[in-house]
């Protein structure tokens, strides 16, 4: 059967197994170098009160979410695309 990437679609290399991790969106779990990481800043106050504390010259203390989305929820999501079979294949 023929490949549909090079790399199958994941970023392990010759390397062995890879753990895995759970999607954050329909908690499939997937291996940790094919699911797609996010990481984004969420504050705790609200974005209209957090412009008016930080302009008045106060810190707000963001924390780090990081998620995991699986291939199906990242295209569903808009994350990645898919692309033509002429873009994808460099074997
Ligand atoms: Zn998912």
């Amino acid at each position: 059967m023929g490949k549909k990437r090079k790399s199958g679609g994941r970023s392990k290399g010759s390397s062995g197994h890879s753990g895995t991790v759970q999607c954050s969106r329909c908690g499939r779990v997937v291996p940790a170098d094919k699911a797609k990481k996010y990481t984004k800043r969420v504050s705790a106050v609200e974005p209209q009160l957090a412009r008016e504390l930080r302009q008045q010259g106060s810190y707000i203390q963001t924390r780090r979410v990081t998620s995991y989305y699986c291939v199906s929820c990242a295209v569903h999501a808009g994350r990645v695309h898919i692309r033509a079979s002429s873009e994808r294949k460099s074997v």
